[in-house]
């Protein structure tokens, strides 16, 4: 019997003709909605593997349910939403996205840097609410790039690669943290947490979210950023506290923020972020490209065949 996989949203059909190559059967969730949760269990019940989203949440309950599972491929990098010591206790292997939406990612993240650092929100508003009267030598005023200082958090794949855009493009000073030091090819220097959000005139969020960088950035952090500084995020929406953001943002202790990520994701309408002009806010697009997300349906793609063949996956979270 052809072995089957659940893939709970419609992913770029590159991954499925492989797998149709491979003979492996597949159910896709061809609705603009994700699964619910009951529903992804469903059908799990009689499914030898899923490709997942992030919007996904594979907890303890839905793998000790699933035991039967052998590969589980995220259709993203970070892994948050799977519950990673219960699927190694069951043998169940998950796979993830590296490499393949960096440049996609950290794109995103200088889109944003430019976006929030320049006000464009507050501008295209002007334009699109008829307050765009006349040319002001004062109107939309915003900050430049070049040779100001970028704190990076998390100097991993998507950091490093923003790094080097902002060190090669604007010549920008790169200061990082990260758990251990990164060599580099720009002179970034590793800090501390409060010596990058002291210095930088730029930040941008690139570590992954877990119990130790939730809310790593809150009201304290927000106290030791520079007025002028932009805050960037396209890691997770819960590394910020968004209240504190909220807070910051009003009382002009940083100049603007630019975020694809939210919490909770999608942003109620009535979120308090959306009526502020200093926040430019995109719904979660880092790795959006046509070139990205073909990439990632392959490599989720590779790492079902290689799980359902009893292989290593290409690419796999321990
Ligand atoms: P990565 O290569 O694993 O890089 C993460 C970096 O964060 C590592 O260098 C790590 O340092 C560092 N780090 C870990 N804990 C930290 C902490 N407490 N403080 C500062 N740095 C810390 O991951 P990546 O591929 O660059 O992806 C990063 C994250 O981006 C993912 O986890 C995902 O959540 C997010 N992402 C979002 C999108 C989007 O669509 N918006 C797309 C792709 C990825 P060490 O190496 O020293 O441990």
């Amino acid at each position: 019997m052809k072995k089957k996989v659940i893939i709970t949203r419609n992913i770029l059909p590159d991954g499925l003709s492989l797998l149709e190559s491979h003979g492996i059967a597949f159910d896709v969730n061809l609705s603009e909605k994700p699964l619910s949760y009951e529903e992804l269990m469903e059908k799990a019940c009689n499914a030898d593997a899923i490709i997942s989203m992030l919007s996904d949440n594979i907890d303890q309950r839905f793998l000790e349910s699933n035991p039967h599972l052998k590969v589980i491929a995220n259709y993203a990098v970070g892994f948050n939403n799977i519950d990673l010591m219960t699927a190694r206790a069951l043998n169940i292997r998950i796979g993830n996205t590296p490499d393949v939406l960096t440049e996609a990612t950290a794109e995103t993240a200088l889109g944003l840097m430019i976006a929030a650092g320049r006000n464009f929100k507050g501008a295209n508003s002007a334009v699109n609410d008829g307050r765009w009267k006349n040319w002001g030598p004062k109107d939309h005023l915003g900050f430049a790039l070049r040779g100001k200082t970028l704190g990076v958090i998390g100097l991993g794949r998507i950091g490093m690669r923003l790094a080097e855009m902002a060190a090669s493009a604007f010549k920008m000073q790169i200061i990082y943290t990260a758990n251990s030091t990164k060599e580099n090819t720009f002179g970034a220097k590793i800090v501390s947490l409060d010596e990058l959000l002291s210095q930088s005139d730029y930040i941008s969020i690139h570590a992954p979210l877990n119990a130790s960088t939730k809310h790593l950035i809150g009201k304290d952090q927000f106290q030791k950023m520079r007025p002028h500084s932009v805050l960037v995020n396209t890691a997770r929406g819960e590394i910020i506290d968004q209240d504190a953001l909220i807070w910051a943002l009003k009382e002009k202790l940083i100049f603007a923020a630019g975020l694809d990520v939210t919490e909770p994701e999608p942003l109620p309408l009535s979120s308090e972020l959306l009526k502020l002009e200093n926040v430019f806010i995109l719904p979660h697009i880092g790795s959006a490209t046509f070139e990205a997300r073909r990439e990632m349906s392959i490599l989720c793609a590779k790492n079902i065949i290689a799980g359902l063949n009893g292989e290593n996956l290409i690419s796999e979270v321990k």
